[in-house]
């Protein structure tokens, strides 16, 4: 007997100029920010950046210093939390622990006099699995059962935002990514609009469908996961969305459809789409590839390697085997070390730490960064 899903509809976030200071800091810049409704939104950013700050604006837990905070077209800066149609989750569950689970989702309905919870409570401990689970205690549930009571809490008053600030972070790595689909799978679902603030980059990758890069109280790049990371728009989202190669070259030809670059004695071609930088002639660049669009040929088969490719001379200087792929270390003159990670189809026997190799990779996963920020 499989209960209906209950559906609800998300709503849009959209923070106008908002910003926060404490004293002197500033904790959040001015910041305008649309939430498409019935998306997975994440914030992503390193410890202090402004992520929970922004995130307790949009709950109301915080007052901002400047702007609005707009919900389905309403503006409701002005508003208590429990006036809003928001709810969050915590990273500690905040579970009553003297209630069993099915009075900890029914919470919310008996609080606002509703008599008749059976259905609704039992639709939200179907929602997240946990329906054998309902006369149990907090205590007697793992952290990650725990953690889907409070989500299932949360939503039972059918919110159009559901706001989760490091939901997993007390989860061992395993659990952690079992519920980063759970709660997708739960979003899906449900259609309401998450906001999610997490400091892991593969957390967000896995769960958003648009992603909020931050950095020192601003968003530095916004965009769908594939997108940031294949066309990461500054240095620091360009190291923060995993491991990049950034390559100092100066322009020797600009105004066509590619830039061509001088690195240390090579010429790299760079699609000029896909530089963020001015990239005038005679203006420093930085060149990026991601170590998995980056090939290894040993320096004796180098005449085989395609033309449009880009290529850089260098030696091994380190590999290590780790299953799926082997990643290498590559010592370029001039230009230092790159990591190259190839998966193990046909590995070349030769490619050992000394072997003089040829880097290369397609034109096209090249991009450009502006060389003068920091
Ligand atoms: P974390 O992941 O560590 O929670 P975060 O990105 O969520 O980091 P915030 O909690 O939004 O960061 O904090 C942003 C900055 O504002 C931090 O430098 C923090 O020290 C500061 N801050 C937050 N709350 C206050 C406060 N009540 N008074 C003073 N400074 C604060």
């Amino acid at each position: 007997t499989k209960t209906e899903t209950p559906q609800s509809s998300g709503g849009d976030v959209r923070l106008h100029g908002i910003s926060k200071t404490y004293g002197s800091f500033t904790a959040v810049q001015p910041l305008d920010l649309t939430v498409p409704a019935g998306s997975f939104f994440a914030l992503l950013g390193a410890s202090g950046c402004g992520k929970t700050t922004t995130l307790r604006m949009i709950a109301g837990l915080e007052e901002p210093t400047t702007g609005t905070v707009e919900l389905s077209g309403r503006d409701v800066t002005a508003l208590p939390p429990y006036k809003r149609q928001v709810n969050t989750v915590f990273q500690n569950y905040a579970l009553f622990p003297h209630l069993d689970i099915y009075e900890n989702v029914a919470f919310g309905l008996r609080r606002r006099g509703i008599k008749s919870v059976k259905k609704q409570v039992e639709e939200m401990l179907d929602l997240v699995q946990l329906g054998p689970m309902a006369r149990r205690k907090p205590q007697q549930l793992s952290g990650g059962q725990q953690q889907r009571v409070a989500v299932a809490r949360a939503l039972i008053n059918h919110p159009q935002v559901l706001l989760l600030d490091e939901p997993l972070g007390a989860l061992d790595l395993k659990l952690r990514r079992q519920m980063q689909l759970e709660l997708k799978r739960i979003q899906t679902e449900v259609g309401i609009t998450f906001v999610h603030v997490t400091h892991d980059q593969e957390e967000a990758m896995t769960m958003a469908d648009t992603v909020a890069v931050m950095n020192g109280g601003r968003v530095e790049q916004l965009g769908a996961p594939a997108d940031l990371y294949e066309n990461p728009g500054t240095t620091f989202v360009a190291n923060f969305l995993g491991t990049s190669n950034l390559i100092e070259a100066e322009v020797v030809e600009a105004g066509g459809e590619e830039l061509l670059l001088r690195a240390a004695d090579t010429t790299l071609h760079l699609p000029a789409a896909r530089c963020s930088a001015s990239a005038r002639k005679g203006e420093k660049v930085l060149a990026g590839v991601r170590p998995e669009k980056v090939a290894l040929t040993h320096a004796d088969d180098a005449d085989g390697i395609a033309a449009e490719h880009n290529r850089l001379p260098g030696r091994i200087k380190d590999a290590s085997f780790i299953g799926v792929s082997t990643q290498y270390v590559v010592e370029v003159p001039g230009l230092g070390e790159l990591a190259v990670y190839e998966q193990n189809i046909e590995r070349d026997g030769r490619l050992v730490p000394g072997a003089g190799i040829v880097l290369h990779w397609s034109r096209a996963h090249t991009f450009g960064l502006d060389a003068t920020q920091d």
